[in-house]
């Protein structure tokens, strides 16, 4: 792509920004516009002069999600707190003209900037009330969380011995120089045939564990729904706990956080693009008798340190077809990373075996 055919709406979206050229391997990491990092994300503030008495006055947090579309569109969502499950107070389209999203409807009108986001609400014939909201990054409180003594570190930074593809094959994923690995997807056909890309999986196999992940997914402006930062790690080979740019979504059975097709998370706690996010899985292996199932695995899951599953139930395996859901693995299984054709990344994981 060249630089002269990007310019959209004021948003110069270089083929390489300089700002991202370390950020990953794939394009998608590089091709991202300093607005949508300035910009995009949570927000939170509140409502200044509802007048005494109303809603907005005894209920005065507000906080706002904004996401990008594509290049120079963005989606907006206004709720009163984050990471909480509830009706959005509104949601819509913002454009993006000089560096300043500009937002409209419902009686809603605003402008988000560096700034931060300002606009009002009107009801009626009453005068609009007013609101300002500062941007806010929510590290997770577990980034950075050390493998304690008797781990198994399966991604340390140095190299990628753990890990495999299906049937043996040589690892093919990237590590990059800062120790990060990222998803070398098994998208286009010539590589694949040099045995590039597709899932890995540990050598090693696991059954009850508690484990630890960081990862992250880049902008991808223009991308959508499942093609969308899309990975996922699955227990026993075979249960996948989804990865997905769902950030700011409704948080459904198939975005970040889903058991996959099997369970919603409790909020969605998906982060922005480009920020690095973490897992925190209590996971307790399927028990099986003489090729009968005793027991379904159980799951208690933080995602950035939010609780989205607790003690839950995994019924049958988290596979797209119906009829593979009852193609269910038997013991210990490896645990698989996703290639689904997005460069994810990956940091830091480890997991401790046993009960
Ligand atoms: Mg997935």
């Amino acid at each position: 792509m060249k630089p002269s055919s990007l310019l959209f709406a004021g948003a110069l979206i270089l083929s390489v920004n300089p700002l991202f050229a370390a950020e990953g391997a794939s394009p998608a990491w590089t091709e991202v516009a300093e607005v949508d990092v300035q910009l995009m994300g949570d927000y939170e503030g509140e409502w200044l002069d509802a007048p005494k008495g109303h809603y907005y006055e005894i209920n005065k947090p507000l906080a706002a999600q904004v996401m990008n579309v594509r290049p120079g569109e963005y989606f907006l969502r206004f709720n009163q707190e984050l990471d909480h499950r509830a009706d959005a107070y509104f949601e819509g389209k913002g454009t993006l003209e000089g560096g300043v999203i500009r937002f409209e409807g419902n009686g809603w009108k605003g402008e988000v900037s560096k700034d931060g986001l300002k606009g009002t609400c009107g009801q009626g014939n009453k005068p609009p009330i007013q609101f300002s909201l500062k941007k806010v990054v929510r590290s997770s409180p577990t980034l950075g969380a050390k493998p304690p003594e008797g781990a198994v570190v399966l991604l340390d930074g140095k190299n990628l011995d753990a890990w495999e593809h299906g049937g043996g094959r040589p690892v093919s994923w990237h590590l990059l120089e800062n120790g990060v690995m990222e998803v070398r997807s098994a998208a286009n056909p010539e590589e694949r045939k040099q045995g590039i890309g597709g899932d890995i999986q540990t050598k090693q196999k696991f059954g009850d564990c508690k484990i630890h992940l960081e990862f992250r997914y880049p902008v991808e402006p223009g991308k959508a729904g499942q093609g969308r930062g899309n990975s996922g790690f699955f227990f026993q080979g075979d249960y996948e706990v989804q990865i997905l740019n769902s950030y700011g979504l409704e948080g459904r059975w198939n975005e970040c956080g889903a058991l996959y097709k099997t369970s919603p998370p409790k909020v969605n706690a998906a982060r922005p693009p480009m920020e690095w996010q973490t897992y925190d899985i209590d996971y307790k292996a399927s028990v099986w008798k003489d090729g009968k199932k005793v027991s379904s695995p159980r799951i208690t899951v933080r995602l950035n340190g939010v609780l989205i599953h607790q003690d839950e139930e995994i019924p049958h395996a988290t596979a797209h077809a119906f009829a593979s859901r009852f193609k269910e693995p038997q013991g210990d299984g490896p645990i698989r990373l996703q290639d689904h054709s997005n460069a994810i990344q990956f940091r830091n994981i480890w997991l401790i075996p046993g009960k």
